[in-house]
């Protein structure tokens, strides 16, 4: 008998116990060989005064097992409960979000009736690393951070999925025009790293019109891979054009663990009630079974629930009179489907997943390191009475022979010197001391002190390097 493989399940809330035990019954008339180590997580450990929503217990088997299936949870209402989700991910290193959006027309309704498109969402990084600042009475900032091997880890991984499920383009969505240094280096890696790939198509979009245009034509695309807010929105996007919330699952990747789930929530007005649709969930399980080195059952499972569709057997949110046959309950869906087990769908194309094990991913690149000159610092202040000629008379005062008050922004725009009277200014001001000829830590730490001995309210400093040679910071709009 084929050696059992252990995963951590959890039942969920809501609508997730009842598409949880429909995917767990499908999952074991196709004979899948899995050892299930059940997890409580969600809403009773939250009510339970658990913050985070998961027990250190349950970290266990996760550890142990590091494969999580798992079905939709409510988050309490207020009261400073912690996402469950982006706790998981960022604790178990899931650097890559998944999500193929499929339509099943005519068998389903949709607008688009041959979309077949995967988004590959960075699932760590950007402006979920969630560091913020209150730089004033009236801004607040937060960091969109992007890393070298962030990005090299997330455009690897989609042009690996691209060439393991043989998909032929692998198209990545930034904007870089606006923000040139971060969104920059992730279209760059998309280009470094796909030139490894010559058999796989490549494209670029601006964030703006490809958004657009995948809403309007999801045919034209293929694999897309993006930075973690990009690729949060345009998800939810593309699975909701592509027919149900219902239908789409995703995985979570990362090096150690990986989680399975649907995209929807624990829809708690359906619950109890055998309603809702397991395929979302049952999706994620098909993507854990060819994760876990599985594949010909997922696609013998796949192919049964292809066939279900096409024989009409719809739960209410995809029923519609007249097309489809029969309207089931969140059971009898699961029955259809484990009576269809070994069936192939005769319109619809039938799945094939491949056997071949997963290539060992090449390590992150190796580079030698560049050389770096501090050649100044932004020091951000407090300013409430906006008069900047006075504020920049002020704080030049601070500056040095060498390291000397080069300009002064608000709001990312220049308004000192020469500034445009219409800018509109907040009360947080920065003020940037650069020595062209380079300068050194203790400089900087001084001018700091001079800065404070000024009674200015220093909010953030950020020192200004250039690597080799090339400035590693931007210039102010307008400068
Ligand atoms: P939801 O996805 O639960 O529901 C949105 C709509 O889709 C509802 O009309 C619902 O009835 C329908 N729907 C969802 N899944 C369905 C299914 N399988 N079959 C049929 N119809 C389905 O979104 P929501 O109402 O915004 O959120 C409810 C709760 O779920 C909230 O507490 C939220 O925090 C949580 N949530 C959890 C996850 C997760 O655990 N991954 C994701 C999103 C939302």
């Amino acid at each position: 008998m084929a050696k059992r493989i252990p995963i951590t399940v959890a039942h969920g809330d809501g609508i997730g116990p009842e598409i949880m035990a429909a995917t767990l019954e499908i999952l074991e008339a196709a004979g899948a060989p899995l050892d299930i180590e059940t997890i409580e997580v969600g809403e009773k450990v939250y009510l339970s005064g658990n913050t985070s929503g998961i027990a250190p217990s349950a970290w266990e088997s996760l550890r142990r097992t590091r494969v999580f299936l798992k079905a939709p949870i409510t988050t309490p209402q207020g009261g400073g409960y912690k996402s469950l989700n982006v706790t998981t991910r960022k604790m178990l290193g899931l650097y890559a979000n998944i999500r193929p959006c499929v339509s099943y027309h005519p068998f389903v309704r949709t607008k688009h009736p041959v979309m077949d498109l995967v988004v590959v969402r960075e699932n760590e990084e950007d402006l979920y690393a969630g560091i913020e600042y209150q730089t004033s009475p009236d801004e607040i900032q937060a960091i969109k951070l992007i890393s070298r091997p962030g990005s090299e880890k997330i455009v690897r991984y989609a042009f690996e999925y691209a060439l393991k499920f043989k998909r032929k383009k692998v198209t990545c969505f930034t904007k870089d025009n606006i923000l040139k240094m971060t969104d920059g280096l992730f279209h760059k890696i998309f280009d470094e790293i796909g030139a490894e790939y010559p058999e796989i198509e490549k494209e670029h979009w601006i964030v703006d019109i490809g958004a657009a245009k995948m809403a309007d034509t999801p045919e034209a695309f293929d694999v897309i891979v993006m930075p973690n807010l990009y690729g949060d929105v345009l998800s939810d996007v593309a699975a909701q054009i592509a027919g149900s919330v219902g239908l789409a699952g995703s995985s979570n990747i990362g090096d150690q663990a990986a989680m399975f789930e649907a995209i929807h929530g624990s829809a708690p007005r359906r619950a109890g009630q055998n309603m809702a649709n397991p395929s979302g969930l049952l999706h994620g399980a098909l993507l854990m079974l060819v994760h876990i080195g599985l594949p010909e059952i997922a696609e013998r499972i796949h192919n049964g629930w292809l066939r279900t569709m096409e024989d009409g057997i719809h739960t209410y949110d995809i029923y519609e009179q007249g097309k489809s046959k029969q309207k089931v309950g969140t059971k009898e869906f699961a029955q259809a489907v484990v009576a269809r087990l070994g069936q192939k769908p005769q319109v619809l194309k039938a799945v094939e997943y491949s056997t071949a094990p997963q290539r060992p991913l090449p390590p992150l690149s190796k580079r030698p390191a560049p050389k770096r000159d501090l050649v100044g610092v932004d020091v951000y202040v407090e300013w409430p009475s906006k008069n900047t000629a006075e504020l920049a008379k002020l704080v030049a005062k601070a500056g040095s022979n060498g390291l000397a008050l080069e300009m002064m922004s608000n709001r990312g725009t220049k308004v000192w010197p020469d500034g445009a009277p219409e800018t509109f200014c907040t009360d947080s001001y920065r003020c940037r001391f650069v020595d062209k000829n380079g300068t050194t830590p203790k400089e900087v730490v001084a001018l700091i002190g001079r800065v404070a001995d000024l009674g200015l309210d220093i909010a953030l400093t950020e020192s200004l390097r250039n690597y080799d040679g090339k400035p590693g910071f931007t210039l102010a709009q307008g400068q």
